[in-house]
């Protein structure tokens, strides 16, 4: 990493240059989950599994995962969680890199028998540790390795985007779907409490009737050679990366799927981070009740803010997707009221992300976030593209 970068803990990629008081903060937030994993996001989860239709039941042994791609999500992120996790263990790793992979195993207590490389990755249909494969490689690998994982019998979480394309999205269940397994795709934000509440307070008529969506989400981008910045592995650019909160947060706050999208794109070509990807992107979609959203998304600036608003008041959000220190208010009746989620159980959206889909792949009950969310998802981003590229409306 150079020097002008810092490590983002509010965005996904990971690297982003931060400002020095932004850098702090960000430091400060990560060792909070580092070292006590729980202390952020405070209840949320049952109320996630019930609010949200699920038939997920608590299964009666913890339901072992394989962890595919052993990059800066899946180390630093996602595997200290499962020491917090009711119904999740780490089963098994899955690398190009051995020497990585059994340093991560020696960390985390993964026997060596339980190690593969992508080549290997099939003999996993035979390992009974393994109840779970979670697919956290860049985005054009997602569909490969949640097919090969379906056909070897196990059930799939896949981060997000799901896929780059919609055909792959629809292989994808297809696969799930023959195999009998579940799918399940890695939208944190379902279980994380913020998103919940505001969820709950938009659909429950604390602003009225919903009327309007802004959203947006981005990080200034580093590293020109980075797989995100490769259309090859990364299927778009922020669009496909960040953006793709900005389109969740509009559906799951108007709880409508909208019908048309008008979008423009704005990318500096001589910049040598997006010769193959986009940079800005905005879009306009109509909803059926005749809510709009504004969403954007850029890897040239740092964005991370929803709001939403009704006719008799609105809820801000931001930063509104991080991994932690999330901000919830609700503007209403000539007030402003800073708002924490409803206590709850002490489960933060990693662990809860990681139990639900234990909890649905025991039961066969769907889970909330199954794989036709992200494929919704990914039509619409199709439809962004397509309107951006042609200017003119796109009918989704
Ligand atoms: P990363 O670059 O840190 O890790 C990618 C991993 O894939 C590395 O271990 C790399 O070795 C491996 N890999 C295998 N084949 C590769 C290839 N051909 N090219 C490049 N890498 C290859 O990326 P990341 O930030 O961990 O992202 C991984 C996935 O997780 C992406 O789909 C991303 O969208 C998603 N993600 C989700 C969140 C979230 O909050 N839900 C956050 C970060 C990343």
């Amino acid at each position: 990493m150079s020097r002008r970068e810092q490590k983002c803990f509010n965005c996904d990629s990971g690297v982003a240059r931060a400002a020095p008081v932004e850098a702090e903060r960000e430091r400060r937030v990560t060792e909070t989950i580092d070292r006590r994993g729980l202390l952020i996001g405070l209840g949320g989860l049952a109320a996630a599994a019930t609010a949200c239709n699920s038939s997920a039941q608590p299964p009666a042994r913890k339901l072992g995962y394989a962890i595919v791609g052993l990059g800066y999500y899946a180390t630093r992120v996602i595997i200290p969680q499962f020491a917090n996790c009711r119904h999740s263990r780490l089963a098994a790793l899955v690398s190009g890199d051995p020497d990585k992979a059994r340093r991560y195993a020696a960390e985390y207590g993964v026997p060596e028998r339980s190690l593969y490389d992508y080549r290997s990755f099939d003999r996993i249909g035979d390992d009974p540790d393994v109840d779970i494969v979670y697919v956290v490689l860049p985005n054009s690998m997602h569909a490969e390795y949640t097919i090969r994982a379906a056909r070897a019998g196990k059930h799939v979480l896949c981060e997000k985007p799901m896929a780059v394309s919609v055909a792959e999205c629809e292989a994808m269940i297809a696969a799930c779907r023959a195999a009998g397994r579940t799918l399940m795709i890695g939208y944190r934000s379902h279980f994380e409490p913020h998103n919940l509440h505001a969820m709950k307070l938009a659909r429950e008529g604390a602003i009225g009737r919903r009327r309007y969506v802004h959203a947006e989400h981005g990080f200034v981008a580093g590293d020109p050679g980075q797989w995100r910045l490769k259309k090859a592995l990364a299927g778009g650019g922020s669009l496909m990366d960040m953006g793709i909160y900005s389109v969740q947060a509009a559906r799951y706050l108007t709880g409508e799927e909208p019908v048309a999208v008008t979008a423009r794109a704005s990318t500096d070509r001589s910049d040598p981070r997006f010769a193959e990807v986009e940079d800005l992107i905005a879009w306009t979609l109509d909803f059926p009740s005749g809510a709009i959203s504004h969403g954007m998304s850029s890897y040239s600036s740092n964005h991370n803010r929803v709001r939403i608003a009704g006719d008799r008041g609105r809820i801000d959000m931001e930063p509104a997707t991080p991994y932690a220190g999330h901000s919830l208010r609700l503007v209403r009746d000539g007030g402003e009221q800073r708002l924490a989620p409803p206590p709850g159980p002490a489960v933060n959206q990693f662990v809860g992300q990681l139990d639900h889909m234990s909890e649905s792949a025991a039961s066969g009950g769907a889970p909330i976030v199954a794989g036709e969310e992200g494929l919704q998802d990914m039509r619409i981003i199709e439809a962004i593209y397509r309107s951006a590229a042609e200017g003119r409306t796109v009918r989704i």
